[in-house]
């Protein structure tokens, strides 16, 4: 272990032991502020995939190498940390209040983003929020996981190509994949093409739920000349 990285975990130690944080799983204390909201044992629990996981090649879902629903998603894979349950689901929840990512989730999208198919990503794009929301919550929650991925890969990060034009519709109870990709297509655009054409993008959100979103961000990057769209996101529902 080194000096930074020894000193780091005492700072942690006794910053712990002032503020002392409950785990908002199973309310034993959070010995180390590096797991954020949620205990060790209770990160131990969490489904983080690897690559013993059989997941769809496409869309990165648990089961067989084509899940056969993922066909009409304009993107070209996506992949994500883990399931969007346990630790993963309250540290996204917490992502959505705070704009801070602790140490152990960076850890995780960086293993997973060098894992992955991502090597041929050579600029990282954040799924953007409409103005409106960015002006309510203050900050986008997929920026802040795309500025870890883009530091661990040493990629450029993106943050003025892609814009979300229309405000983000509550979806319908019960649509399917293509209803909701019918709810999102066109609510994005790439305002500067000459920045993404010709470019590997690699996309980052918070949770993957069908794609419909990411398919949309990749069909508004495929049309302005990217070359292809990966999609990397913290937790998948
Ligand atoms: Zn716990
Ligand atoms: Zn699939």
């Amino acid at each position: 272990m080194n000096l930074t990285r020894a000193s780091e975990i005492i700072c942690d130690a006794v910053v712990t032991l002032a503020y002392p944080q409950i785990c908002v799983i199973c309310g034993r204390s959070v010995e180390q502020r590096r797991f954020g909201v949620a205990c060790e044992s209770c990160w131990k629990e969490t489904r983080i995939f690897t690559d013993d996981d059989e997941i769809c090649w496409k869309c990165g879902s648990p089961g067989p190498p084509a899940c056969g629903r993922c066909e009409v998603l304009a993107f070209t894979a996506a992949r994500a940390v883990g399931m969007y349950k346990e630790a993963l689901r309250e540290s996204a929840l917490m992502l959505k209040r705070r704009p801070h990512l602790p140490r152990h989730v960076e850890d995780l999208l960086v293993a997973a983003a060098l894992r992955e198919l991502f090597s041929v990503s050579t600029r990282v794009v954040a799924v953007p929020l409409h103005l409106k929301r960015l002006q309510t919550r203050g900050f986008n929650q997929a920026t802040i996981i795309a500025e870890t991925v883009a530091k661990g890969l040493a990629l450029p990060l993106d943050e003025v190509s892609l814009v979300r034009v229309s405000s983000p519709q509550k979806y319908r109870a019960g649509l399917d994949v293509k209803g909701r990709r019918d709810t999102v297509a066109g609510a994005f655009e790439v305002v500067h093409p000459r920045l993404v054409a010709g470019e590997d993008i690699l996309l980052v959100d918070d949770v993957f739920t069908t794609g419909a979103t990411a398919s949309a961000c990749a069909e508004a990057l495929l049309e302005a000349g990217a070359k292809s769209v990966f999609v990397l996101t913290l937790a998948r529902a």
